[in-house]
This record gives structure tokens, sequence and C-alpha cells, in this order.
């Protein structure tokens, strides 16, 4: 079978290697879709800490597929399962784990990381997995597509779920990206009163627009805060969400809240993680800061039913695809920021681009 394996930052190569054998307590899937996030693009630049040099590893962890065996001792589960994957499998006995938080595990294995991840055509879930109820089977209505993007979904459905968007809320989501475009279908499902996005301008901010957001502002053309002062007569955002990776942007988020608004810091810095941040504005306007970070299978087993049920459309974030010949295709894609989401498909598959 075909892998895109990483050996070191800058050199993934797509080789032929066995399909995986797997153990009684496992199931083999055949990788139907997976879907590029931005962490496969860093690793492939960086590396990981989990990750020693010189371990080859195959990554993609927003991986959808079909099960075509079965080990002897696994139940519920049959040849022929339309299933998804959450990435992070918890150790099961730390506090974080045992509150159904397998996202805040410190000891966890993930799919694309320690354990090999979906951009190959065979893929062995570990019976860990299978037992810390990684593997959801699919809704009939689910394309393999769309269940590939509910892992990212599901993160930044986390995000929102820590500052509670209702319907009375003005939301600004900074970053136009995949990320910004998921938080605006999850503002526009809780009837939030006005959609404010900001980002640099292209598709991705148009997008934005086709996708529920009421205003786009194309920074730095344009001024963040001045837009949402004149959208909110001087008041401020109920809701900022930070979709962005630059330290001048979480700095600045804190000045767009209103009395009593609400920050998820949705993004995170890497090596730039500290910003100078306005306490007397926390304090004064007793605002709330949250920070959020990958999703629970609680999390993920809700924005499943959401997608399934229709009342999202994750395809339409889908602007490439490729066959995994040309996955460097597909990263180039997903870190030009060009398109919004660049898909791995594999033979035989008519259902990819919207
Ligand atoms: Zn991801
Ligand atoms: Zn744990």
């Amino acid at each position: 079978m075909r892998a895109a394996v990483f050996h070191e930052p800058g050199k993934i190569v797509v080789t032929e290697v066995p399909v995986p054998r797997i153990e009684a307590d496992e199931i083999l899937l055949r990788v139907r879709a997976a879907s590029i996030c931005g962490t496969d693009l860093r690793i492939s630049r960086h590396g990981h800490f989990k990750l020693p040099p010189g371990r080859p590893r195959i990554l993609g962890h927003e991986v959808a597929g079909e099960v075509v065996e079965v080990g002897s001792r696994v139940s519920g589960h049959a040849v022929g399962d339309r299933v998804s994957l959450t990435p992070n499998v918890g150790c099961g006995r730390c506090s974080h784990c045992r509150a159904g938080l397998n996202n805040m595990c410190p000891d966890y294995e993930a799919f694309g990381i320690t354990l090999d991840g979906g951009f190959q055509e065979y893929l062995r879930v570990p019976g860990l997995a299978l037992q810390r109820g990684n593997v959801f089977r699919l809704p009939e209505t689910l394309s393999y597509t769309e269940a590939a993007l509910v892992e990212p979904f599901s993160c930044c459905y986390r995000g929102q779920r820590a500052v509670g968007v209702g319907y009375e809320d003005v939301v600004v989501i900074i970053g136009a990206g995949p990320i910004g475009a998921f938080h605006v279908m999850l503002a526009r499902l809780a009837g939030a009163e006005k959609i404010i996005v900001s980002g640099h301008g292209g598709r991705r901010l148009e997008a934005a627009g086709r996708l529920g957001a009421d205003v786009v502002v194309e920074v730095p053309r344009q001024d963040l805060a001045e837009v949402v002062a004149e959208q909110t007569g001087g008041r401020g955002a109920d809701v900022v969400i930070t979709a962005a990776s630059s330290p001048q942007v979480q700095s600045e988020a804190v000045g767009l809240l209103a009395t009593h608004g609400r920050l998820n810091f949705f993004a995170g810095l890497g090596r730039d993680g500290t910003v100078p941040l306005d306490v007397n504005a926390l304090h004064y306007k007793g605002l709330t800061l949250t920070g959020t970070t990958g999703s629970s299978n609680a999390d993920y087993a809700r924005s499943l039913r959401l997608a399934g049920e229709r009342r999202v459309r994750l395809d339409q974030l889908v602007t490439a695809a490729f066959p995994i010949e040309r996955i460097d295709e597909a990263f180039e894609h997903a870190a030009s920021g060009a398109g919004m989401k660049a898909m791995v498909v594999f033979d035989g598959d008519k259902e990819v681009l919207p």
C-alpha cells in the first residue's frame, strides 16, 4: 500500500509499505478521506516534541474510513462500518481522563504523532483507541470527507462552548482560515446577533461572508477595533475568538470586548506565547478570558451529530483534494492560504470536491 511517511522536517516521502497487520483487539481501516491540519503543517516543518528525531511517522489526524478487518476479540465493530477517529487517546488513569477530558491528558497517544495517522491507504487502530472510545460510527448522511472534517470542527465547538455564544451576542472572530470559518458556522447556529470576521482579504474572507458572517473586515486595510466600535455603537463585542496565531492579535483582542465580554484564545502562539495584557480592562470590565485546546470525545460526539443532522455543512470548506501521491500539493494548498481545507483522498473515491 502507499503511505506518506514523514522522516524529518521538510521530508515527507510517498512510498510503498506493507499493509499493517492487526492484533486480536484491533481493527484495520481503509482510509477514505484525511484532511490536512495546521498541526500537520507545523510537524512537517518543525517536527513535534513527542516525535523523536529519526523516527518515521505517518501524519494525519483528521481521518475517516471503512472497517476492512476486525480482530477476533473486538466487539461492536464489523467489516463495512463507516467510521472516523478522534486523535487523542487518553491514558485512561489521570484525573482528566477520568473526567472525560481526553484532550487534556498529559500522557496521551495521538494518531498522526505517536501513532501512524491517516495519510496512508490502510490504518491500524490499536486496541487502546477502541477501548477509550476514539472510534465513531458515522451517520449515513455524512460523507467521508465531511466526517474527516468533524475533528477540527469539534475543537471549535469546544472553544465556542467555553464562551457560551447565544442569540444576544455580537461575536468577533479574528482569522478567516478554516478554523475561523468553523467558528462562523457555530456562531450562526447559536443564533448570534451579529458576526464580525477579520482576515487578510481574498477568497478566505469572501468565504466567511458566504458562510454567515454579517461583517467582514479586511486587515490591515481596515481597523478592526474601529469597525467593532461602529458596529456595536461603541459598546464592544460580547464574544471574541482568536483564530490567528499572531501575538499582536491576541493582545489586541481584549480591547475589543464589551463589559462582561468573553474571550476564547483558540489559537496558540508557539514560541511567542507571551503577550502584554490590559489587566485594568479585565478588572474594570469584568471580562472572562478562556483558552481551549483540542476536543474531548464527548465534544466530538456532539459535533458529529450536528454534522450528521445537516445543521452544518462542513464540506463547504473543501477547496482542494489530491490523491496521496500528490500529498505535497495538498500541503502546499493548505499552507498557501489561497483556499480552505485540502483533502487527501483515495482510489475510486468520487465524493471529492463540492
Ligand atoms: Zn487538526
Ligand atoms: Zn490521562
